[in-house]
């Protein structure tokens, strides 16, 4: 139950994070933030049953880096949507492939690193997608700076679309 997501918003009201029960609370009882929304059901403590939050705003406002993000597999997985950008495939098991490999001289850069699932890295191997045969979905890019980066590729609550304006694929 600490463990479920919850939607932290800017004293705005943008979405800025996305965190867990456990960090929401604290952050409540330490002042920084307000409940907002339940939606979790509760927990016992030895008075009292709380609500769990479900959306929280914080009390101060959050400025947010917009800029260049940093290079990691982390976020190239974001980018790409948790997809397999050679078969489209959406799973847990993926990696980061060099559309050029390392050993032809391809860089670690947005523009040469995508989203593989497992079967196709394999099958891949160290070739670059013609070599192999294999088409990629689109051509990687830089990240699209979006104020709802954060939310990719993530389940989203009902309780949390009313705190989101643009629509998310
Ligand atoms: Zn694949």
């Amino acid at each position: 139950m600490l463990n479920l997501p919850v939607l932290v918003l800017n004293l705005n009201y943008e979405p800025i994070n996305v965190c867990n029960v456990r960090r929401a609370l604290l952050l409540i009882f330490k002042g920084k933030a307000e409940f907002l929304l339940s939606g979790k059901g509760q927990v016992h403590s030895v008075r009292k049953v709380f609500d769990l939050p479900s959306v929280i705003r914080l009390v101060h406002l959050v400025k947010r880096p917009f800029g260049k993000r940093k290079l990691s597999k982390k976020e190239v997985l974001l980018r790409d949507r948790h997809t397999c950008q050679y078969c489209g495939v959406k799973s847990k098991n993926l990696t980061m492939d060099h559309v050029i490999p390392r050993f032809q001289s391809g860089e670690l850069t947005w523009e040469n690193v995508v989203t593989a699932c497992m079967p196709c890295n394999h099958r891949k191997a160290g070739r670059t997608p013609e070599q192999a045969a294999m088409r990629l979905l689109k051509r990687p890019k830089p990240p699209y700076p979006s104020p709802y980066y954060v939310l990719y590729g993530r389940v989203i609550f009902d309780e949390w679309r009313k705190f989101i304006f643009w629509t998310i694929d």
